[in-house]
């Protein structure tokens, strides 16, 4: 189950929902359905390039998913934040993981780590050090905001 979180400036009026987690839908068996009309790849991975640069990795080099779920990512230039599909895939020569664009200014994103909280079951953002993306305060903070499937 994904988590829905909304993220908030005390300073401004920013305000903006974010999808992260995975849903139920993701399994690994649909993530290798490549071929199939309504492949989850082809939603999560938005670049054809990257898309057929994950399909030779699984296909051509013995590759797997390790790890992957919806990550906020952040823009150190701009201060955007972003929710973008974050994988890794471990293959015979390496390891895989996506690079993401800013979408305003074209900076590469970085992605908000996340602290395990062991009371509850998804991690936890610590955002203090983040601006806002509209006023450039670091007064930005979050709360989550429901579930998804
Ligand atoms: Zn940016
Ligand atoms: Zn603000």
């Amino acid at each position: 189950m994904g988590t829905m979180i909304m993220i908030k400036c005390k300073n401004c009026h920013y305000m903006k929902p974010f999808q992260l987690g995975i849903g139920f839908a993701y399994s690994p068996n649909r993530l290798l359905d490549f071929d199939s009309k309504d492949s989850l790849l082809n939603y999560l991975i938005r670049s054809k390039k990257t898309l057929e640069h994950v399909k030779n990795l699984i296909l051509e080099h013995d590759g797997d998913f390790i790890d992957y779920d919806l990550k906020l990512h952040h823009c150190p230039k701009c201060s955007g934040f972003y929710a973008r599909f974050y994988y890794q895939i471990q293959f015979t020569d390496g390891l895989f993981e996506p690079d993401y664009k800013c979408t305003k200014c074209k900076h590469k994103l970085d992605v908000v780590p996340e602290q395990k909280d062991h009371e509850r079951e998804e991690g936890v953002l610590d955002l203090s050090d983040y601006p806002c993306p509209e006023c450039g305060e670091k007064s930005v903070s979050y709360y989550n905001s429901g579930n998804w499937d």
